[in-house]
């Protein structure tokens, strides 16, 4: 493949940039004969999902070509960093696909018995099980792994954590003793100090936080991706929970302050990264549908828009628009920050030195 060459303006700082791309690599001096396949717009790298499935349907596990779809999907908006937040397929020989976004997986699921969506997680019948269940998820992992905080516990017909906080502590010392980072599905309020209190490196949905735990949250510098296309699920969810209704009144309770909460762990400095949720009941490819709704709590465009691009890939230790760094990057003709449908629309898609 012949040389390539893109010009156009960065972000956050609208700076002029000029790129030459050789064997999948960006170059930053002049490479003679090069082609110019973008001249005049915006470039950006590669945008991110922080959590999504690659590899979870409906109910569960699917076929590998499925999982093959789900990506390509997120290649074509432009997503071609993918935190995979758990899926119970084996993704692994995807990697080798080199026309498909990278993926950072979670691992499996680790929840208990009948206390997560039947088919997506791991079930240990005994608490104490979890660290060397995580333990061994991180040696499989990309450097997260994952498990479920709360769930309905249907003999209390409400939410309700999983994990007594000592297992926590043991469970999340143990990853990190992997050198692997740890993050948790929550919905409610009770599992939250649980989990900080143990350093966990990040809150998955978060609608229960208060203002005591997002205290928490800043003294131990854990992240939060909302998912907040997601959590617009949760009247349904509430709707659906005829059997259980103190947990319907729950859910449409964290449905309603729900935004009130987010922008107040902004507001305190809580690092926010964007996530779509992708897989099982959200369509994949909608991450700038999560960017648009970030301005919900509060979040400036370039900021929303920086937590599904460069912040994020500096948070999962990934590399921006660098002289030899890998040329996965975006091309808009008009400011991706005006909305959605530039956005999810890039006029190029480059990954690995490829353009789509
Ligand atoms: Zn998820």
């Amino acid at each position: 493949m012949g040389a390539l060459h893109v010009r156009g303006r960065g972000l956050p700082d609208g700076e002029l940039v000029e790129w030459w791309i050789v064997d999948g690599v960006l170059r930053a001096d002049p490479v003679a004969d090069a082609e110019t396949v973008f001249d005049g717009g915006w470039i950006l790298p590669g945008l991110v999902d922080a959590h999504c499935h690659v590899g979870l349907g409906e109910r569960g596990e699917i076929p590998l070509d499925d999982a093959i779809v789900q990506a390509e999907v997120e290649r074509g908006v432009g997503a071609l960093l993918l935190r995979d937040c758990g899926s119970p397929t084996d993704t692994r020989s995807l990697d080798d696909h080199h026309d498909l976004p990278r993926i950072i997986r979670a691992g499996k699921h680790l929840a208990r018995p009948k206390r997560y969506s039947p088919g997506f997680a791991i079930e240990l019948e005994d608490e104490w099980q979890l660290p060397e269940a995580l333990a061994a998820q991180a040696r499989l992992g990309d450097g997260w792994v994952k498990l479920v905080g709360d769930w309905i516990d249907r003999s209390v017909g409400d939410l309700a954590p999983l994990w007594s906080d000592d297992v926590l502590r043991a469970a999340i010392a143990a990853v990190h003793d992997e050198g692997a980072r740890v993050t948790a599905h929550v919905f409610s309020e009770d599992a939250l100090p649980g989990l900080i209190g143990a350093g966990i490196d990040c809150i998955e949905h978060g609608t229960g936080l208060t203002d005591d735990t997002i205290e928490m949250m800043i003294e131990h510098g854990t992240a939060l991706v909302p998912t907040l296309i997601n959590i617009e699920n949760f009247p349904g969810f509430a709707d659906a929970a005829t059997k259980y209704p103190t947990y319907a009144a729950h859910m449409r309770d964290l449905y309603a302050s729900c935004y009130s909460r987010m922008a107040a762990a902004r507001e305190a400095g809580v690092p926010i990264y964007a996530g779509s949720d992708a897989g099982s009941t959200i369509a994949h490819g909608r991450i700038a549908d999560e960017v648009e709704t970030l301005a919900r709590i509060g979040m400036s465009p370039t900021d929303a828009l920086g937590a599904a691009c460069w912040d994020a890939r500096r948070w999962l230790g990934r590399p921006v628009l660098d002289d030899g760094a890998p040329a996965d990057l975006v091309c808009f003709s008009e400011d991706p920050r005006r909305g959605t449908d530039v956005l999810s629309n890039p006029d190029r898609v480059i990954l690995r030195g490829r353009v789509y």
